[in-house]
Protein backbone atom coordinates (compact mmCIF):
# COMPACT_ATOMS: atom_id res chain seq x y z
CA UNK A 1 0.00 0.00 0.00
CA UNK A 2 1.51 3.36 -1.01
CA UNK A 3 1.99 6.23 1.51
CA UNK A 4 -0.52 9.05 1.85
CA UNK A 5 -3.42 7.17 0.03
CA UNK A 6 -7.19 6.72 1.31
CA UNK A 7 -7.59 3.15 2.12
CA UNK A 8 -10.67 1.23 3.62
CA UNK A 9 -10.92 -2.56 4.10
CA UNK A 10 -7.37 -2.56 3.70
CA UNK A 11 -7.39 -1.61 -0.36
CA UNK A 12 -5.42 1.53 -1.37
CA UNK A 13 -8.20 3.34 -3.27
CA UNK A 14 -6.03 3.72 -6.42
CA UNK A 15 -5.39 0.03 -6.15
CA UNK A 16 -9.27 -0.33 -6.83
CA UNK A 17 -9.98 2.73 -9.08
CA UNK A 18 -7.20 1.13 -11.37
CA UNK A 19 -8.68 -2.56 -10.97
CA UNK A 20 -12.62 -2.00 -11.26
CA UNK A 21 -12.39 1.75 -12.36
CA UNK A 22 -13.81 5.29 -11.59
CA UNK A 23 -16.39 6.19 -10.29
CA UNK A 24 -16.54 3.27 -8.26
CA UNK A 25 -18.90 2.40 -5.38
CA UNK A 26 -16.49 0.91 -2.41
CA UNK A 27 -18.81 -0.81 0.18
CA UNK A 28 -16.60 -2.03 3.82
CA UNK A 29 -18.04 -5.05 4.21
CA UNK A 30 -16.97 -5.19 8.04
CA UNK A 31 -18.83 -2.29 8.71
CA UNK A 32 -21.77 -3.32 7.21
CA UNK A 33 -21.96 -6.43 8.89
CA UNK A 34 -21.24 -4.29 12.42
CA UNK A 35 -24.17 -2.13 12.09
CA UNK A 36 -26.72 -4.78 10.56
CA UNK A 37 -25.30 -6.15 14.43
CA UNK A 38 -25.54 -3.13 16.22
CA UNK A 39 -28.87 -2.84 15.12
CA UNK A 40 -30.36 -6.15 15.45
CA UNK A 41 -28.88 -6.47 19.23
CA UNK A 42 -29.98 -2.47 20.16
CA UNK A 43 -33.52 -3.36 19.28
CA UNK A 44 -33.88 -6.88 20.46
CA UNK A 45 -33.39 -5.62 23.35
CA UNK A 46 -35.56 -2.96 23.19
CA UNK A 47 -38.80 -5.46 22.59
CA UNK A 48 -38.68 -5.81 18.83
CA UNK A 49 -39.15 -8.95 17.41
CA UNK A 50 -37.49 -8.59 13.92
CA UNK A 51 -35.34 -5.54 12.53
CA UNK A 52 -35.59 -5.78 8.56
CA UNK A 53 -32.90 -3.88 6.45
CA UNK A 54 -34.57 -1.74 3.89
CA UNK A 55 -33.71 -2.82 0.33
CA UNK A 56 -34.19 0.27 -1.11
CA UNK A 57 -31.17 1.64 0.81
CA UNK A 58 -29.16 -0.37 -1.57
CA UNK A 59 -29.45 -3.88 -2.24
CA UNK A 60 -27.63 -6.96 -3.73
CA UNK A 61 -27.32 -10.71 -3.01
CA UNK A 62 -24.10 -10.25 -1.68
CA UNK A 63 -25.58 -7.37 1.07
CA UNK A 64 -29.00 -9.53 1.33
CA UNK A 65 -26.69 -12.34 2.52
CA UNK A 66 -24.56 -9.82 4.76
CA UNK A 67 -27.26 -8.73 6.70
CA UNK A 68 -29.58 -12.22 6.76
CA UNK A 69 -26.03 -13.47 8.26
CA UNK A 70 -26.30 -10.52 10.88
CA UNK A 71 -29.83 -11.80 12.37
CA UNK A 72 -32.06 -9.05 9.77
CA UNK A 73 -34.86 -9.89 8.12
CA UNK A 74 -35.08 -7.95 4.82
CA UNK A 75 -37.89 -4.71 3.70
CA UNK A 76 -38.35 -4.84 0.30
CA UNK A 77 -40.72 -2.75 -1.54
CA UNK A 78 -40.78 -4.19 -5.41
CA UNK A 79 -40.74 -7.36 -6.73
CA UNK A 80 -37.63 -6.29 -8.30
CA UNK A 81 -35.67 -5.96 -4.68
CA UNK A 82 -38.05 -9.45 -3.76
CA UNK A 83 -36.29 -10.90 -6.26
CA UNK A 84 -32.97 -10.04 -5.08
CA UNK A 85 -33.70 -11.24 -1.61
CA UNK A 86 -34.61 -14.32 -2.98
CA UNK A 87 -32.09 -15.16 -5.22
CA UNK A 88 -29.72 -14.34 -2.23
CA UNK A 89 -31.58 -17.49 -0.25
CA UNK A 90 -32.87 -15.27 2.05
CA UNK A 91 -36.08 -17.21 3.90
CA UNK A 92 -39.62 -15.65 2.66
CA UNK A 93 -40.55 -15.32 5.96
CA UNK A 94 -37.84 -12.70 6.77
CA UNK A 95 -38.93 -10.42 4.32
CA UNK A 96 -41.75 -7.55 4.33
CA UNK A 97 -43.09 -6.58 1.24
CA UNK A 98 -43.74 -2.67 1.09
CA UNK A 99 -45.23 -0.86 -1.87
CA UNK A 100 -48.50 1.82 -2.38
CA UNK A 101 -49.39 0.07 -6.03
CA UNK A 102 -47.78 -3.30 -6.07
CA UNK A 103 -48.66 -4.77 -9.12
CA UNK A 104 -51.00 -7.94 -8.86
CA UNK A 105 -47.64 -10.23 -10.28
CA UNK A 106 -45.74 -8.64 -7.36
CA UNK A 107 -48.20 -9.80 -5.12
CA UNK A 108 -47.81 -13.33 -6.19
CA UNK A 109 -44.49 -13.28 -6.45
CA UNK A 110 -44.21 -12.54 -2.93
CA UNK A 111 -47.26 -14.61 -1.66
CA UNK A 112 -45.34 -17.86 -3.08
CA UNK A 113 -41.75 -16.85 -1.91
CA UNK A 114 -44.00 -17.17 1.46
CA UNK A 115 -43.08 -13.36 2.35
CA UNK A 116 -43.67 -13.14 6.15
CA UNK A 117 -45.28 -9.61 6.13
CA UNK A 118 -47.19 -7.92 3.18
CA UNK A 119 -47.81 -4.32 4.33
CA UNK A 120 -51.49 -2.92 3.15
CA UNK A 121 -51.17 0.53 2.00
CA UNK A 122 -54.55 0.95 0.50
CA UNK A 123 -58.62 -0.61 0.43
CA UNK A 124 -57.59 -1.71 -2.82
CA UNK A 125 -55.05 -3.98 -2.07
CA UNK A 126 -57.24 -5.85 0.76
CA UNK A 127 -59.25 -7.43 -1.78
CA UNK A 128 -55.93 -8.07 -4.27
CA UNK A 129 -53.92 -9.98 -1.42
CA UNK A 130 -57.10 -11.53 -0.48
CA UNK A 131 -57.89 -13.13 -3.35
CA UNK A 132 -54.04 -13.88 -4.25
CA UNK A 133 -53.87 -15.27 -1.05
CA UNK A 134 -56.86 -17.25 -1.37
CA UNK A 135 -56.05 -18.53 -4.91
CA UNK A 136 -52.66 -19.85 -3.90
CA UNK A 137 -54.11 -21.12 -0.60
CA UNK A 138 -52.29 -19.91 2.31
CA UNK A 139 -53.02 -17.66 5.15
CA UNK A 140 -51.09 -14.36 4.20
CA UNK A 141 -49.95 -11.95 7.61
CA UNK A 142 -50.93 -8.36 6.71
CA UNK A 143 -49.40 -5.27 8.52
CA UNK A 144 -51.66 -2.34 7.76
CA UNK A 145 -49.49 1.13 6.77
CA UNK A 146 -51.13 3.87 8.64
CA UNK A 147 -50.51 7.53 8.85
CA UNK A 148 -50.00 9.09 12.04
CA UNK A 149 -49.54 13.08 11.31
CA UNK A 150 -46.10 13.14 11.98
CA UNK A 151 -43.79 14.25 9.36
CA UNK A 152 -39.54 13.57 10.60
CA UNK A 153 -36.66 14.85 9.44
CA UNK A 154 -33.13 15.41 11.18
CA UNK A 155 -33.97 16.70 14.89
CA UNK A 156 -37.04 18.46 13.69
CA UNK A 157 -40.33 16.75 13.01
CA UNK A 158 -44.02 18.35 12.42
CA UNK A 159 -47.25 16.69 14.07
CA UNK A 160 -49.96 17.59 12.22
CA UNK A 161 -53.55 16.21 12.40
CA UNK A 162 -54.03 15.50 8.39
CA UNK A 163 -52.12 13.48 6.34
CA UNK A 164 -51.95 14.93 2.77
CA UNK A 165 -49.54 11.96 0.95
CA UNK A 166 -49.98 9.21 -0.74
CA UNK A 167 -48.73 6.63 2.26
CA UNK A 168 -50.60 4.63 4.25
CA UNK A 169 -54.31 5.30 5.76
CA UNK A 170 -55.28 7.41 8.26
CA UNK A 171 -55.75 7.53 11.93
CA UNK A 172 -57.03 10.13 12.45
CA UNK A 173 -60.65 9.80 10.21
CA UNK A 174 -61.10 6.55 11.07
CA UNK A 175 -59.60 5.11 7.59
CA UNK A 176 -57.26 2.66 9.52
CA UNK A 177 -60.07 1.60 11.55
CA UNK A 178 -62.09 0.73 8.71
CA UNK A 179 -59.09 -1.49 6.81
CA UNK A 180 -58.76 -3.48 10.18
CA UNK A 181 -62.27 -4.35 9.95
CA UNK A 182 -62.31 -5.34 6.58
CA UNK A 183 -58.84 -7.26 7.05
CA UNK A 184 -60.28 -9.40 9.82
CA UNK A 185 -63.48 -10.83 8.00
CA UNK A 186 -61.19 -12.16 5.47
CA UNK A 187 -60.47 -15.82 5.77
CA UNK A 188 -57.10 -15.56 3.56
CA UNK A 189 -55.70 -12.54 5.25
CA UNK A 190 -54.28 -12.62 9.25
CA UNK A 191 -54.25 -9.35 11.01
CA UNK A 192 -50.47 -9.36 11.76
CA UNK A 193 -50.55 -5.69 13.59
CA UNK A 194 -49.89 -1.69 12.55
CA UNK A 195 -46.73 -0.23 10.64
CA UNK A 196 -45.78 3.62 10.63
CA UNK A 197 -43.00 5.02 9.02
CA UNK A 198 -42.61 9.17 9.69
CA UNK A 199 -39.61 10.03 7.36
CA UNK A 200 -36.02 9.95 7.28
CA UNK A 201 -32.38 11.49 8.71
CA UNK A 202 -33.89 11.64 11.53
CA UNK A 203 -32.06 12.34 14.74
CA UNK A 204 -33.43 11.85 17.88
CA UNK A 205 -36.89 10.16 19.25
CA UNK A 206 -39.35 12.42 19.66
CA UNK A 207 -40.67 11.53 15.96
CA UNK A 208 -40.66 8.32 16.51
CA UNK A 209 -42.79 9.30 20.27
CA UNK A 210 -45.37 11.09 18.77
CA UNK A 211 -46.02 8.49 16.50
CA UNK A 212 -45.86 6.07 18.69
CA UNK A 213 -48.55 7.31 20.97
CA UNK A 214 -50.63 7.90 17.77
CA UNK A 215 -50.64 4.01 17.18
CA UNK A 216 -51.42 2.76 20.51
CA UNK A 217 -54.08 4.73 20.96
CA UNK A 218 -55.62 3.02 17.48
CA UNK A 219 -54.31 -0.16 19.23
CA UNK A 220 -56.40 0.46 22.06
CA UNK A 221 -59.67 1.68 20.57
CA UNK A 222 -59.50 -1.70 17.88
CA UNK A 223 -59.22 -3.63 21.21
CA UNK A 224 -61.98 -1.68 22.55
CA UNK A 225 -64.11 -1.49 19.36
CA UNK A 226 -63.54 -4.46 17.69
CA UNK A 227 -61.89 -6.89 20.24
CA UNK A 228 -58.75 -7.12 17.64
CA UNK A 229 -55.67 -7.17 19.23
CA UNK A 230 -52.22 -5.24 17.73
CA UNK A 231 -49.72 -7.92 18.36
CA UNK A 232 -46.96 -6.08 16.49
CA UNK A 233 -46.43 -2.75 15.79
CA UNK A 234 -43.62 -2.08 12.75
CA UNK A 235 -42.16 1.75 13.55
CA UNK A 236 -40.15 1.79 9.91
CA UNK A 237 -36.63 2.96 9.78
CA UNK A 238 -35.28 6.52 9.33
CA UNK A 239 -32.51 6.38 11.50
CA UNK A 240 -30.34 9.19 10.77
CA UNK A 241 -26.93 9.03 10.06
CA UNK A 242 -23.88 11.89 9.94
CA UNK A 243 -22.74 13.19 6.49
CA UNK A 244 -20.75 16.18 7.60
CA UNK A 245 -19.36 17.03 10.83
CA UNK A 246 -22.60 18.92 12.09
CA UNK A 247 -24.48 15.85 12.04
CA UNK A 248 -25.03 14.35 15.18
CA UNK A 249 -27.70 11.40 15.43
CA UNK A 250 -28.14 9.52 19.24
CA UNK A 251 -26.15 6.67 19.28
CA UNK A 252 -28.38 3.94 18.08
CA UNK A 253 -28.30 2.07 21.76
CA UNK A 254 -29.97 5.21 23.59
CA UNK A 255 -32.49 5.37 20.32
CA UNK A 256 -33.92 2.33 20.69
CA UNK A 257 -33.93 2.26 24.55
CA UNK A 258 -36.08 5.37 24.34
CA UNK A 259 -38.40 3.94 21.69
CA UNK A 260 -39.21 0.89 23.28
CA UNK A 261 -39.69 2.84 26.58
CA UNK A 262 -42.09 5.29 25.34
CA UNK A 263 -43.93 2.49 23.50
CA UNK A 264 -44.11 0.87 26.91
CA UNK A 265 -45.44 4.01 28.64
CA UNK A 266 -48.14 4.06 26.04
CA UNK A 267 -49.29 0.67 26.25
CA UNK A 268 -49.18 0.76 30.19
CA UNK A 269 -51.37 4.06 29.85
CA UNK A 270 -53.70 2.73 27.55
CA UNK A 271 -54.12 -0.21 29.67
CA UNK A 272 -53.30 -2.75 26.85
CA UNK A 273 -50.67 -5.50 26.58
CA UNK A 274 -47.96 -4.36 24.75
CA UNK A 275 -47.24 -5.32 20.96
CA UNK A 276 -43.89 -6.84 19.57
CA UNK A 277 -42.09 -4.20 17.79
CA UNK A 278 -40.19 -4.36 14.60
CA UNK A 279 -38.10 -1.58 12.79
CA UNK A 280 -36.92 -1.11 9.25
CA UNK A 281 -33.88 1.07 9.48
CA UNK A 282 -31.63 1.22 5.50
CA UNK A 283 -29.51 3.97 5.41
CA UNK A 284 -28.31 3.28 8.70
CA UNK A 285 -26.68 0.17 8.14
CA UNK A 286 -25.46 0.52 4.78
CA UNK A 287 -24.87 4.44 3.79
CA UNK A 288 -21.99 5.07 6.01
CA UNK A 289 -20.40 2.09 5.08
CA UNK A 290 -19.76 2.96 1.53
CA UNK A 291 -18.00 5.64 -0.02
CA UNK A 292 -17.58 7.01 -3.88
CA UNK A 293 -14.19 7.23 -5.26
CA UNK A 294 -13.93 9.47 -9.05
CA UNK A 295 -11.24 10.89 -10.63
CA UNK A 296 -10.80 14.64 -10.99
CA UNK A 297 -11.15 15.56 -14.79
CA UNK A 298 -11.03 19.57 -14.76
CA UNK A 299 -10.63 21.92 -12.22
CA UNK A 300 -11.66 26.01 -13.36
CA UNK A 301 -11.42 28.54 -10.95
CA UNK A 302 -14.49 30.91 -11.05
CA UNK A 303 -14.45 34.56 -9.43
CA UNK A 304 -17.66 35.16 -7.42
CA UNK A 305 -18.32 38.58 -6.46
CA UNK A 306 -16.33 40.23 -4.38
CA UNK A 307 -13.37 38.57 -5.65
CA UNK A 308 -13.82 35.64 -4.05
CA UNK A 309 -12.66 32.34 -6.26
CA UNK A 310 -14.25 28.95 -6.30
CA UNK A 311 -12.95 26.09 -7.76
CA UNK A 312 -15.29 23.68 -10.09
CA UNK A 313 -13.82 20.17 -9.76
CA UNK A 314 -15.36 18.51 -11.97
CA UNK A 315 -15.42 14.53 -11.78
CA UNK A 316 -16.10 11.82 -13.82
CA UNK A 317 -19.94 10.87 -12.50
CA UNK A 318 -22.46 13.12 -11.27
CA UNK A 319 -26.17 13.58 -10.52
CA UNK A 320 -26.55 10.07 -12.47
CA UNK A 321 -24.66 8.19 -9.34
CA UNK A 322 -25.73 10.14 -6.66
CA UNK A 323 -29.18 12.38 -7.29
CA UNK A 324 -29.52 13.43 -3.66
CA UNK A 325 -27.74 16.41 -3.63
CA UNK A 326 -30.02 17.86 -6.60
CA UNK A 327 -32.82 16.13 -4.90
CA UNK A 328 -32.68 17.03 -1.41
CA UNK A 329 -30.09 19.52 -1.34
CA UNK A 330 -27.81 16.80 0.78
CA UNK A 331 -23.98 17.58 1.99
CA UNK A 332 -21.60 15.29 1.88
CA UNK A 333 -17.94 14.88 3.18
CA UNK A 334 -15.57 14.95 0.22
CA UNK A 335 -11.22 14.19 0.74
CA UNK A 336 -8.19 14.39 -1.85
CA UNK A 337 -8.29 10.23 -1.65
CA UNK A 338 -5.45 9.71 -3.81
CA UNK A 339 -1.96 11.33 -2.15
CA UNK A 340 -1.49 13.43 0.76
CA UNK A 341 -1.50 17.78 0.04
CA UNK A 342 -0.36 20.48 2.07
CA UNK A 343 -1.36 22.50 0.02
CA UNK A 344 -3.47 25.52 1.15
CA UNK A 345 -7.59 24.40 1.24
CA UNK A 346 -9.48 26.43 -1.44
CA UNK A 347 -13.14 26.45 -1.94
CA UNK A 348 -14.19 24.43 -4.34
CA UNK A 349 -17.37 22.73 -5.77
CA UNK A 350 -17.25 19.63 -7.01
CA UNK A 351 -19.33 18.75 -9.87
CA UNK A 352 -20.21 16.50 -12.05
CA UNK A 353 -20.25 15.69 -15.86
CA UNK A 354 -24.18 16.40 -17.08
CA UNK A 355 -25.56 18.54 -19.08
CA UNK A 356 -27.24 20.54 -15.92
CA UNK A 357 -25.81 22.97 -13.93
CA UNK A 358 -27.75 21.44 -10.67
CA UNK A 359 -25.60 18.53 -10.98
CA UNK A 360 -23.95 19.08 -7.96
CA UNK A 361 -21.74 15.89 -6.12
CA UNK A 362 -20.92 18.19 -2.99
CA UNK A 363 -21.88 22.12 -3.16
CA UNK A 364 -19.41 23.63 -0.68
CA UNK A 365 -16.17 21.86 0.14
CA UNK A 366 -12.27 22.86 1.13
CA UNK A 367 -10.79 20.71 -1.10
CA UNK A 368 -6.19 21.71 -1.43
CA UNK A 369 -5.50 24.35 -3.91
CA UNK A 370 -3.03 21.79 -5.80
CA UNK A 371 -5.90 19.14 -6.71
CA UNK A 372 -5.18 18.52 -10.68
CA UNK A 373 -7.00 16.42 -13.00
CA UNK A 374 -5.69 12.52 -12.36
CA UNK A 375 -6.49 12.81 -8.43
CA UNK A 376 -9.21 10.77 -7.25
CA UNK A 377 -11.68 12.24 -4.53
CA UNK A 378 -13.46 10.07 -2.43
CA UNK A 379 -17.05 11.08 -1.28
CA UNK A 380 -18.12 9.74 2.28
CA UNK A 381 -21.36 7.80 3.89
CA UNK A 382 -22.92 7.23 -0.03
CA UNK A 383 -23.60 3.73 0.50
CA UNK A 384 -27.79 4.64 0.68
CA UNK A 385 -29.42 6.29 -1.91
CA UNK A 386 -26.74 6.48 -4.23
CA UNK A 387 -25.81 3.59 -6.66
CA UNK A 388 -30.09 2.62 -5.56
CA UNK A 389 -31.57 6.07 -7.52
CA UNK A 390 -28.62 5.88 -10.32
CA UNK A 391 -29.47 6.33 -13.44
CA UNK A 392 -28.79 6.08 -17.21
CA UNK A 393 -28.69 10.29 -17.78
CA UNK A 394 -26.12 11.24 -20.32
CA UNK A 395 -26.06 7.61 -21.40
CA UNK A 396 -23.27 7.44 -18.59
CA UNK A 397 -23.41 3.39 -17.18
CA UNK A 398 -23.81 2.96 -14.06
CA UNK A 399 -20.84 2.59 -11.79
CA UNK A 400 -19.51 -0.69 -10.25
CA UNK A 401 -20.21 -1.35 -6.86
CA UNK A 402 -17.31 -3.24 -5.20
CA UNK A 403 -17.08 -4.51 -1.08
CA UNK A 404 -13.34 -4.64 0.76
CA UNK A 405 -12.95 -7.16 3.46
CA UNK A 406 -9.32 -7.69 4.97
CA UNK A 407 -7.47 -5.95 2.38
CA UNK A 408 -9.34 -7.87 -0.41
CA UNK A 409 -11.85 -6.38 -3.33
CA UNK A 410 -14.98 -8.30 -4.61
CA UNK A 411 -17.47 -7.05 -7.16
CA UNK A 412 -21.01 -6.59 -5.83
CA UNK A 413 -22.46 -5.37 -8.77
CA UNK A 414 -20.17 -4.76 -12.32
CA UNK A 415 -20.19 -1.60 -14.24
CA UNK A 416 -22.66 -0.87 -16.64
CA UNK A 417 -21.25 -0.92 -20.16
CA UNK A 418 -22.15 0.73 -23.20
CA UNK A 419 -23.39 -2.16 -25.13
CA UNK A 420 -25.42 -2.95 -21.93
CA UNK A 421 -27.34 0.29 -22.70
CA UNK A 422 -26.83 -0.44 -26.34
CA UNK A 423 -28.63 -3.75 -26.01
CA UNK A 424 -32.22 -2.00 -25.33
CA UNK A 425 -32.13 0.27 -28.45
CA UNK A 426 -33.06 -2.67 -31.15
CA UNK A 427 -31.06 -0.64 -33.93
CA UNK A 428 -32.47 0.25 -36.87
C1 LIG B 1 -37.44 4.40 3.18
C2 LIG B 1 -38.12 3.53 4.15
C3 LIG B 1 -37.38 2.86 5.12
C4 LIG B 1 -35.91 3.06 5.31
O1 LIG B 1 -35.59 4.38 5.57
P1 LIG B 1 -34.10 4.77 6.03
O2 LIG B 1 -34.16 6.25 6.13
O3 LIG B 1 -33.18 4.32 4.94
O4 LIG B 1 -33.83 4.08 7.31
C5 LIG B 1 -38.05 1.99 5.96
N1 LIG B 1 -39.38 1.78 5.84
C6 LIG B 1 -40.12 2.41 4.90
C7 LIG B 1 -41.56 2.14 4.82
C8 LIG B 1 -39.53 3.30 4.03
O5 LIG B 1 -40.27 3.93 3.12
Amino acid sequence: MGYGALAIGGVDCRDAVAEFGSPLFVLDEADVRERARRYRDAYHEAGARMVYYAAKAFISTAVARWVSEEGLGIDVASGGELAVALRAGVPGELILMHGNNKSMAEIEVAIAGGVGRIVIDSFDEIVRVADAASRAGVVQPVLVRVTVGVEAHTHEFIATAHEDQKFGLSISSGVADEAVRRIVKLPSLEFAGIHSHIGSQIFDAAGFEVAAARVVGLARRLMAEQGVEVSELNLGGGMGIAYTESDDPLDVAEMARQIGAVVTRECTAAGISRPALAFEPGRAIIGPAGITLYEVGTVKPVELDGGVVRSYVSVDGGMSDNIRTALYDADYTVVLASRISTAEPMLSRVVGKHCESGDIVVRDAWLPADIVPGDLLAVAATGAYCRSMASNYNYLPRPAVISVRDGACSTVLRRETLDDLLALDPGA
